[in-house]
């Protein structure tokens, strides 16, 4: 059978005694609202109570469903999607109450540590969601910039009346604007950032942005709207008090909160700091290199589970453990030793992409690992044994290594001969899911013995020029290289 090594079955005790814990939170809350007099929106109260009194016997059974292997991997996407569905739900509960918000952080982190593994967004789709995400964070932006004003109205205004005016537009563009919009804004950023290899904490901008996106909603639910809400009733009054303290503090509040979102959209635009620890993931790095055979390095036995004709002499091997268990992950541009049933051992570049290895893993199954091998007649026989090999047929491999991996880089530009096109397959994959530009020119001896070409071409409209050797390649790629950015990386 099989062996599923999901993140929850990796790590139980924390994940578990986390869940168990947010039951206990579910509890407490519940009673805690449903004590609570004289709440503003007591509609929402209510619906707050019957919400986490059947959070927690949900969440509680999870937790306990973890702790069996058979039920774990069912629990686990059972609490990823309750998590995900009951932070906008906390955030409608805490409209009048502050509780809730600590819960959506919690269902946030939850979310997180269960490291969910969520199906890529397709082209339209990304499209679709960056326009609407795009859309919403510059009205918050410009609402954020107008509640600026107007505190700053508020607390240099003259008459009685427009400051009163003020901060009375503020509650209003509050609850009716502001709200929906950060609410949208954050919910469609997290969406494209699970959607695509972006990912929420693979990138050190994505983080950034998810860090402010998460605090402004959060200081400004405990704090903010309260300075607004007690700045609307102390200037109800002609002759009331001024402003004060609480009205130079709510100014710089929304100062800051502008020059965060302004922050926020310089992050996205210049996209700094490349990839965190958890974005480079561990496959080829130094640390896990496998450079020769060694007891320390043992090869690991793998069986061909398929074989695929590509192009004219071009087979592509599947492989999975003999024992069924995952395979190491790696990283866009790694290759691994294959050991022949011959004994000899040549190299090949791994080439189903990330965004593959992710969907199959989340099936259960563990991914498998794909080589395409060209057949050489006149080499000393590896490629000709590899095309001999059936499927049921058990090999070796070492590694993955990665001595060729893709560099951050504003641009690029990919220049492929034959089947050294293997390496940028999942090159492709990663820098199209993270909306990046890049560029293709693949060049083979005739069409026919060019694998994936077809595929590209279609996959990659305009992004992608497919030579055979019978066309000079030069005029295509000055064209290619004069339409680049300056700062390209050509591979
Ligand atoms: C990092 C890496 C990744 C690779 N990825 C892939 C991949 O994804 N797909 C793939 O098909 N291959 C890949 N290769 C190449 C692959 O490892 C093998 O080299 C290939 O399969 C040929 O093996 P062979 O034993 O059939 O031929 P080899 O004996 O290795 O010969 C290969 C070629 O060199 C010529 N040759 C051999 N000896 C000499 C000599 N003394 N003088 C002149 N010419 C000579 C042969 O005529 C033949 O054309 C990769 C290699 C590396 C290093």
């Amino acid at each position: 059978m099989p062996t599923t090594t999901s993140p929850a079955l990796r790590r139980p005790g924390p994940v578990r005694f986390g869940q168990l814990a947010f039951a206990v939170f579910c509890v407490g809350t519940a009673l805690v609202l449903s004590l609570r007099k004289g709440g503003v929106f007591p509609v929402i109260q209510t619906a707050g109570v019957i919400g986490y009194l059947l959070a927690a016997p949900l969440v509680a059974a999870c937790a306990l469903a973890l702790r069996r292997p058979a039920s774990a991997a069912r629990a686990r996407r059972v609490l990823i999607v309750f998590h995900l569905l009951f932070i906008p739900l906390q955030f409608l509960f805490s409209f009048g109450n502050f509780e809730p918000l600590a819960g959506m952080v919690l269902s946030a982190v939850f979310v997180v540590l269960l490291k969910p593994r969520f199906p890529k967004l397709g082209r339209r789709a990304r499209k679709i969601w960056l326009t609407v995400h795009i859309g919403v964070a510059v009205s918050w932006l410009g609402l954020s910039l107008a509640m600026t004003v107007l505190a700053f109205a508020g607390l240099t205004a003259d008459t009685h009346a427009v400051r009163h005016g003020a901060y009375e537009l503020m509650h209003l563009f509050d609850l009716a604007l502001v709200i929906p919009s950060m609410a949208v804004a954050v919910l469609s950023g997290v969406v494209l950032s699970l959607g695509t290899l972006w990912g929420l904490v693979r990138h050190w901008w994505v983080l950034a942005k998810f860090v402010i996106a998460l605090s402004l909603p959060t200081f400004a639910a405990f704090v903010e709207s309260k300075w607004i809400r007690n700045l609307q009733a102390l200037t109800k009054d002609a002759g009331a008090a001024e402003p004060g303290g609480t009205g130079v503090a709510l100014a710089v509040c929304l100062a800051t909160f502008t020059v965060l979102l302004w922050v926020a959209v310089i992050l996205s635009v210049v996209k700094p700091g490349g990839r965190t620890g958890w974005g480079r993931g561990r496959a080829g790095s130094p640390r896990r290199s496998v450079t020769s055979a060694s007891p320390a390095n043992p090869a690991t036995p793998v069986t061909v589970s398929d074989v695929q004709y590509l192009a004219e002499d071009i087979v592509s091997l599947e492989l999975r453990r003999v024992d069924g268990g995952a395979l190491p992950e790696w990283q866009p541009g790694a290759h691994i030793d294959l050991v022949l049933p011959s004994g000899k051992v040549r190299q090949y570049s791994l080439f189903s992409g990330q965004d593959e290895q992710t969907e199959q893993g989340s099936e259960g199954a563990p991914a498998p690992y794909r080589i395409a091998i060209l057949r050489e007649p006149d080499g000393r026989g590896g490629s000709v044994e590899a095309h001999a090999l059936r499927p049921g047929a058990h090999v070796a491999i070492r590694g993955p290594r990665n001595n060729f991996p893709l560099v951050e880089a504003p641009a690029y530009v990919f220049v492929a001969g034959g089947i050294g096109i293997t390496p940028f397959l999942p090159m492709i994959r990663r820098l199209e899911a993270e909306g990046a530009d890049w560029k293709l020119l693949y060049r083979g001896r005739a069409r026919p013995a060019m694998a994936f070409a077809e595929d590209l071409l279609r996959r990659y409209p305009g992004r992608v020029g497919v030579s055979a050797s019978d066309t000079d390649p030069r005029p295509a790629l000055a064209e290619l290289l004069s339409a680049a950015p300056q700062r390209v990386a050509v591979y």
